[in-house]
């Protein structure tokens, strides 16, 4: 820590040890931003990190980019490493939010601002903005999806023809970051009603956030958990009708471990299965006719808010949020900028995710 406050109050330009190169410490122009990002082995991170440090470099910044292929220790060395390197303002997209305390208080005694991307981070006082969308809408539209492929609820909102029983089973994300709690309860939000109601029948008997929850978003651990249920409940001929998943490569997962079991033919078709991304082999399943929606957040957009709230606060200036209640860290409610996020079907993929350039039709296979 001596080093880095040393480092950072000499003010000529420093050796970096590869990557960010010469770090310029007055104004704003080649000023060192540090990202990171916590893997590679989704694709939406990749979209996300290459936008950030796409739209950074053309405002003549720097930028540092990592990914840590979830591994927190990693992503806490590159935090460090950004920090002795002279970075001006960090954006972090985290892969545990309660892991980085540290390196945020260093940061701060540093003055260097930090923004949240995507994901909040929790337990720390030194997170100055969250950029991220709607995240309790997100897992509101996940459900909705569920429901509208069921019949049992219309796209438009009104109630469908459809009053079940129908088994689900569901899925959340990963317990140690937030996004994955404001899913869930977004999603149950709508859901349990139906549940009440018995239109719904978590067969399982799975229901709580911790039993469903799975580590790092692994679509293998997603894979087996489908297994397992299917194995051990699904055993007297009942069949699932649909799955509450929160992540695009979870319902791969889950898909597989159907197909195995004999869903996927004509007369045994896959359940109802949600998502979220976007990711093109997603938007192919739905093409396809094997997944049934998921929840399109695009990346583009919040590189932008992101960036553009990033040169603010390094020019001295205040950005615009439009949220200061909804994301209480533990320690501070952190001013947001939250976006709208969008459910994509079948019959709005189209117009979604082509003719916004997201995605070309030849990526989508013509
Ligand atoms: C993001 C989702 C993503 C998930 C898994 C969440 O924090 O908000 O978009 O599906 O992480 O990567």
């Amino acid at each position: 820590i001596a080093l880095v406050a040393t480092m950072s109050a000499c003010g000529s330009s420093q050796k970096t040890g590869g990557g960010g190169g010469d770090v310029a410490s007055t104004g704003t122009s080649g000023a060192l931003v540090g990202v990171t990002m916590p893997t590679k082995s989704s694709e939406r991170w990749i979209h996300d990190g290459e936008n950030v440090k796409s739209q950074l470099e053309k405002l003549g910044y720097k930028v540092d980019l990592q990914y840590a292929e979830n591994d927190i220790p990693t992503q806490v060395n590159q935090i460090e490493n950004q920090i002795t390197k002279g970075a001006r303002l960090l954006i972090v997209a985290s892969i545990d939010g309660t892991a980085i305390t540290t390196q945020l208080q260093q940061a701060a005694d540093n003055k260097i601002p930090v923004i949240a991307y995507d994901r909040l981070i929790r337990n720390s006082p030194n997170v100055d903005y969250y950029t991220t969308f709607d995240n309790f809408k997100v897992g509101v539209q996940q459900a909705t999806s569920l429901l509208v492929g069921l019949k049992v609820k219309n796209a438009d909102g009104t109630e469908g023809t459809e009053q079940g029983p129908f088994n689900v089973e569901l899925f959340a994300g990963s317990p140690d970051d937030n996004n994955a709690t404001f899913f869930f309860n977004g999603a149950m939000s709508v859901l349990k009603p139906y549940i009440d109601k018995g239109v719904l029948k978590v067969k399982s008997d799975q229901t709580d956030f911790k039993t469903v929850a799975i580590l790092r978003w692994d679509p293998a651990t997603a894979q087996k958990r489908m297994e397992d249920i299917l194995t051990k409940t699904y055993t007297g001929g009942d069949k699932v009708d649909g799955v509450l998943s929160p992540y695009d490569g979870l319902s791969i997962g889950i898909l597989s471990a159907l197909k195995s079991n004999g869903y996927g033919t004509s007369g045994q078709p896959y359940p109802i299965v949600t998502g979220q991304d976007a990711e093109l082999a997603s938007a192919k399943s739905i093409m396809a006719g094997e997944q049934y929606a998921t929840i399109f957040k695009d990346t583009r957009d919040l590189a932008e808010v992101t960036v553009k709230m990033a040169d603010t606060v390094l020019k001295g200036g205040k950005p615009e949020v439009n949220n200061t209640t909804d994301y209480d860290n533990g320690s501070k409610v952190v001013p947001s900028y939250l976006l709208e996020p969008v459910i994509v079907y079948k019959d709005n993929l189209q117009k979604a995710l082509v003719d916004t350039g997201y995605y070309t039709a030849a990526q989508l296979g013509g």
